[in-house]
């Protein structure tokens, strides 16, 4: 197959499109989209410190090397890069090798913190105690990340979420009937709220096989395997289903995440976000609880 615009041999086929394209026309096509992104949601402002949430991944190493490459020689905005060692060993400490080797080769500063050192207890800890891995690692990671990129001074939090995630929470959203989630999601980041680093997804419009795709391209090493501890959860199901809709509808990931954009101002205007965020009593860290998720679950594992 040909590319559209310069007739070099294509690397992608887009169905929804009904084009193919090259491997130049295709990178430059997602920094232009990633660009896009990020100036008409305002995501990034003069004076911003940007913290990448790095797992070592295909998704979180791009959002870094993108963000090195669109800002990192601005001298009004720093970039850095925090990564979390939950604590799985073979899969984890892998990952991590990739995110140092990422930040060495272009030179940003990587920070690194672990579930041991913030909680005394690694995940190969937690799952010989509850077999509920994802709903500690998820909670303690979302945490750390938080308190780790404040204590920074970072004033944005980037996140790899793409296309295909912030079409899933959508749809889960809806499943389970979570409005204030629901109403959390979207291209700009919500108002921040004491104590919470604004989160950005600048590839919030770029399809997950598209990241991939641009990552091998472009010579960006990510850790590619499956956690030991992946349970199967609605998002796998979502997420199948999805994809089969976008292959038998080519298109229908676009259309939806459209149609979602263009209705959360009327949602967001007609049900308020009752999540008030207080102070932890026992952390001190933001919830909307009084002792925070954190705490309680740190609470069933104590002994
Ligand atoms: S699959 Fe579950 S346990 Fe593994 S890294 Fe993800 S959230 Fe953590
Ligand atoms: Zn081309
Ligand atoms: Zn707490």
């Amino acid at each position: 197959m040909k590319c559209y615009s310069c007739g070099n041999s294509a690397v992608i086929y887009r169905k929804y499109e009904g084009r193919a394209w090259c491997k130049n026309h295709f990178s430059k096509q997602l920094e232009s989209k990633v660009k896009v992104t990020i100036r008409k949601n305002n995501l990034i402002e003069k004076g911003d410190k940007i913290c990448v949430a790095l797992s070592g991944g295909k998704d979180s190493c791009l959002v870094l090397y993108l963000m090195d490459k669109f800002f990192g020689k601005r001298p009004d905005i720093e970039v850095l890069a925090l990564s979390i060692d939950e604590g799985i060993k073979g899969y984890r400490d892998e990952s991590i090798k990739k995110a140092r080797e990422l930040c060495k080769k272009i030179g940003i500063p990587l920070h690194l913190h672990s579930f041991e050192g913030e909680f005394g207890k690694t995940m190969d800890n937690i799952v010989k105690k509850d077999a509920r891995a994802c709903t500690y690692c998820g909670v303690f990671r979302r945490f750390v990340i938080n308190k780790k990129a404040r204590e920074l001074g970072a004033t944005k939090l980037a996140t790899g979420h793409n296309l295909d995630d912030e079409i899933q929470s959508v749809f889960i959203n809806n499943l389970k009937g979570d409005i204030n989630r629901l109403m959390r999601l979207g291209p700009r980041p919500i108002v921040t709220k004491k104590k919470f680093v604004t989160r950005i997804k600048p590839l919030r419009d770029v399809p997950e096989r598209e990241t991939a795709l641009y990552d091998m391209i472009n010579g960006i090493d990510y850790h590619d395997s499956r956690c030991p501890n992946a349970e199967d959860s609605i998002r796998f199901d979502v997420r199948k289903f999805i994809n089969v809709m976008e292959e038998k509808y080519p298109g229908t990931k676009h259309i939806a995440i459209k149609h979602f954009d263009t209705i959360l101002p009327a949602l967001r205007k007609h049900f308020s976000d009752t999540g008030k965020v207080k102070e932890c009593s026992n952390c001190g860290e933001p919830t909307s609880r009084n002792l925070c998720k954190v705490c309680e679950l740190l609470d069933n594992i104590k002994y």
